[in-house]
């Protein structure tokens, strides 16, 4: 597990705030990041000796993810492989699961009229211009992606319980997706990407989805 990620990857997860980003690190808000456990329901000895086998199988089924993306997607590019063709940020948020900082990415404040935004890894289109939208959270969000493009994973990692989504071709890291939060968009989800993960294509890409 990748201690240095740890803070910026709990702030991937807080509520969106209109304000600077900086207010998200002093005053972060962790509104369904409880653990799952019932608050009237007093944690036991039986029960913590009953979970515990569960915790590492669920640590190592998360942790392993890299082997099961050699298993399940169609690009099964080595380590090695990845790192000759991305700079070491992407290798880290794309391979690596990593988040990059609030703020800082490159597509958080772009809204272009048409175009899609590819796989930065092996360049497939996932979203199209017209699916972005401004959320305020400091990434890029998006309430829809191009049919297929995207698969979820139940990511428990940090003891909460997110929904990861990675590009379907390669398995790369994109970031979350949060339903729910009240958006006024078709879906009432937010795939909060990392702009590492993308590459923006004008035009180009072969657009599946329209808003
Ligand atoms: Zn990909």
């Amino acid at each position: 597990m990748r201690i240095p990620g740890f803070s910026a990857a709990l702030r991937t997860v807080t509520k969106p705030l209109k304000s600077h980003p900086a207010s998200a690190i002093t005053k972060p808000a962790f509104p369904r990041l409880t653990p799952t456990r019932s608050s009237n329901l007093p944690i036991t000895r039986t029960t913590l000796l009953k979970a515990a086998p569960i915790i590492p199988f669920m640590g190592s089924s998360f942790s392993s993810s890299a082997a099961q993306n050699k298993m399940s997607y169609p690009d099964q590019r080595s380590d090695d492989e990845w790192r000759a063709v991305l700079n070491p940020e992407q290798f880290r948020i794309l391979r690596e699961k990593g988040t990059e900082r609030a703020g800082t990415g490159e597509y958080d404040a772009h809204y272009p009229a048409e175009g899609v935004y590819a796989c930065a890894g092996c360049h497939t289109p996932l979203y199209t211009a017209n699916q972005k939208f401004k959320s305020g959270c400091g990434w890029p969000a998006y309430f829809d992606s191009i049919p297929g493009a995207v698969t979820r994973h139940t990511d428990s990692s940090f003891g909460m319980e997110r929904t990861e989504i990675t590009c379907s071709n390669c398995g790369g890291h994109l970031g979350h997706v949060f339903k729910g939060e009240g958006y006024p968009t078709p879906t009432d989800e937010r795939h909060c990407v990392n702009s590492v993960s993308l590459k923006f294509q004008e035009g180009g890409g072969q657009p599946k989805a329209k808003a």
